[in-house]
């Protein structure tokens, strides 16, 4: 079961890369065999939202990223979903600076601590 902070994001959830909606179909299931909370927070932003929040990476805006809620989701779970699928998706995930796959980043930025997942910018839709 795939939640939504926001009811926008609902609408724009369909306008996703097709791969970035696969992948997530597959967190969810991970999330939900293991008893946790599937939450989307953020999907499309526009580049005004960008601005705001200070993102440097246009992931957002050209549909092939979304934030998910981890607040309150004990670290060990975290740790090893985040391990789990780098691995097994590391053809489709965005690359870091040092050239490393990275499907997704968990650290602090943005909005504090949660999942940001992302596939790789040659899946970039620009509208
Ligand atoms: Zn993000």
């Amino acid at each position: 079961m795939i939640k939504f902070k926001n009811d926008s994001d609902k609408e724009l959830f369909f306008k996703l890369h097709p791969l970035l909606i696969m992948v997530l179909g597959d967190i969810a299931n991970y999330f939900k065999e293991n008893e946790k909370e599937f939450l989307i927070t953020d999907t499309i932003s526009t580049p005004e939202e960008d601005q705001e929040l200070g993102r440097v990476s246009s992931s957002h805006r050209t549909c092939r990223a979304v934030d998910v809620r981890t607040n309150g989701i004990d670290e060990m779970f975290l740790k090893n979903c985040q391990n789990h699928f780098n691995f097994k998706y590391r053809w489709l995930g965005a690359v870091d600076s040092h050239g490393n796959s990275q499907l997704i980043v968990y650290k602090p930025h943005g909005t504090g601590p949660h999942f940001h997942i992302q596939i790789h910018g040659r899946f970039a839709i620009n509208k």
